[in-house]
């Protein structure tokens, strides 16, 4: 299989190339040159999820061998990495409605399903071109990607990982997670300021061609973790024909019958892998996007025009507070049927002026397929209590979006296909907006946290998971901070 750009002025690479670069040198996005056919068997219903894993990943990673994805599989979701054998369980909320659980990883977040995997494949990747370097992964992180890409990078041979993390705008969790992070190739430091300004120092330093001379002198190459590399969309697929194999095997679907996913929506990679298994031959209806109030893409499913050009706002889904969702531009041209043309417009647009409209046709497939609504804080918050109250399941506020979207579709459609609710944390991970939603003001005043974490554990019987335990016990290992005219050397230090 080849990789072309969505940008069109790139020459074909394979599988294995498309994952080292990350970006396509175009500044494009690398897909399938060719539509990929995998229909649901019969041995596949007898399969572990590492085997499944890998039989779906084979026909688009064509330079890997079978035994290479597998031993990658069962590195990457080991029990000692997942707390569930099922790897992504399926949950049954009611006879038509279902939540498939991707937060059973180290990190507690679906993130971890493709980082545990992109580290293994993107050292294959490096051992099959003549390149002899070894990876140095350089994030800047708001949050979860950070402790998931650390997870996901620990111990493994040939890759070095350093993370940099605003020190005002981590949560106290999410920084714990990441200063007590072990590992022997990794270095977690604090840059003073806010996302904006570490994100925009590491993203200078990554194009400084002085730095890259200087890591390749020592042996290294740069990659990025980040979620526009094709090698973290392809390990997503799976998990949707697990989800639908569950289905099939509890008697709750028969063969062929079409279900919806319902996705809780960002970068619009979550949902992007859902729409690859469908044109893979997945039995899919509909797909639902769920949006918090930056609802840039309910508003583009709607109207067919993008404008980025609105408030950021705050909100208590903060992996879902994204402006600019960049794998849109795979959609778009796998609905054109494959102009790049026509994308590379509506991108320059959306570049210059933070908006653009796709034509007629495009907008009337995109609404044939996929549904959208948004859900504010307010309503976030009242279906976690909801959905506590009636069916006794607790929902962390990423999957409540989802979930209150959910009902607002089947109010409106009244559609009774059987639907999948993609959920992506535990809900132990946004503990204060869940323990505000079934918790008494009273029992919840002056906690922290780590406290709430107890209350919510004595209060619903669910456990803490492994990850989020004693995490304010846990020895502090990365104390450094530095301002952000500092990342150079710092990096320049962690090589020498
Ligand atoms: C990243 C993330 C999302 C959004 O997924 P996209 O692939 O960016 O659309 C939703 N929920 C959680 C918990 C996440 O970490």
């Amino acid at each position: 299989m080849e990789y072309i750009s969505t940008r069109g002025k790139t020459d074909p690479v394979s599988a294995s190339e498309a994952i080292k670069e990350g970006i396509a040198p175009d500044g494009g996005l690398f897909l399938p040159a060719k539509d990929v056919n995998i229909p649901v068997t019969e041995t596949m219903v007898k399969m572990s999820y590492q085997e499944l894993a890998a039989a779906i990943i084979a026909p688009y990673l064509t330079d890997y061998g079978p035994e290479e994805l597998l031993e990658a599989a069962n590195a990457a979701y080991s029990p000692e990495k997942f707390d569930d054998l099922a790897v992504t369980p399926l949950h049954k909320i009611s006879p038509s409605l279902f939540s498939l659980e991707l937060w059973h990883g180290p990190t507690c977040a679906f993130k971890d399903i493709a980082l545990q995997l992109l580290p293994h494949l993107l050292t294959a990747a490096i051992k099959k071109s003549s390149e002899k370097k070894s990876v140095f992964i350089l994030v800047a992180t708001s949050g979860d990607t950070g402790k998931a890409a650390l997870e996901g990078f620990r111990d493994i041979p040939g890759t070095r990982i350093a993370v940099f993390y605003p020190d005002e705008g981590v949560s106290e969790i999410q920084k714990r997670q990441m200063v007590t992070q072990e590992g022997s190739n990794v270095s977690v430091i604090a840059v003073k300021g806010n996302f904006d300004d570490a994100q925009s120092a590491v993203k200078q330093v990554f194009a400084d061609k002085s730095v890259a001379a200087a890591i390749e002198e020592k042996g290294y190459r740069f990659s990025s973790a980040n979620s526009i590399n094709w090698g973290r969309l392809v390990p997503q697929i799976v998990y949707y024909y697990r989800a639908y194999i569950e289905l099939l095997k509890s008697g709750a679907i028969a063969d062929g019958e079409k279900i919806n996913f319902v996705v809780p929506t960002g970068n619009f990679g979550n949902i992007l892998a859902a729409f690859y298994a469908r044109s893979a031959g997945l039995p899919i209806n509909r797909l639902i996007c769920a949006a918090n109030s930056n609802n840039v893409l309910t508003d583009f499913i709607v109207t067919g025009s993008y404008n980025r050009n609105r408030p950021f706002i705050k909100t208590i889904s903060p992996s879902m507070d994204i402006l600019i969702s960049s794998n849109l531009e795979r959609l778009l041209f796998e609905l054109t049927g494959h102009d790049a043309e026509a994308v590379a417009s509506w991108m320059s647009e959306l570049n210059e002026n933070g908006s653009y409209t796709v034509d007629e046709v495009t907008g009337a497939k995109i609404r044939q397929l996929f549904w959208s609504a948004s859900a504010d804080d307010r309503a976030t918050i009242a279906a976690i209590r909801r959905y506590y109250k009636e069916y006794s399941y607790l929902m962390d506020t990423h999957t409540a979006v989802a979930a209150e979207v959910y009902d607002r579709y089947l109010a409106e459609s009244g559609d009774d296909t059987k639907t999948v609710i993609v959920s992506t944390a535990n809900p132990y991970k946004f503990n204060e907006s869940v323990a505000a939603a079934v918790l008494s003001p009273e029992e919840t005043a002056g906690k922290d946290e780590f406290e709430l974490l107890q209350l919510l554990e004595s209060e619903t019987g669910q456990k803490i998971p492994a990850g989020l335990k004693n995490l304010d016990k846990k020895k502090i290992i990365h104390d450094a901070t530095i301002k952000k005219g500092e990342i150079r050397d710092a990096i320049l230090q962690i090589i020498s």
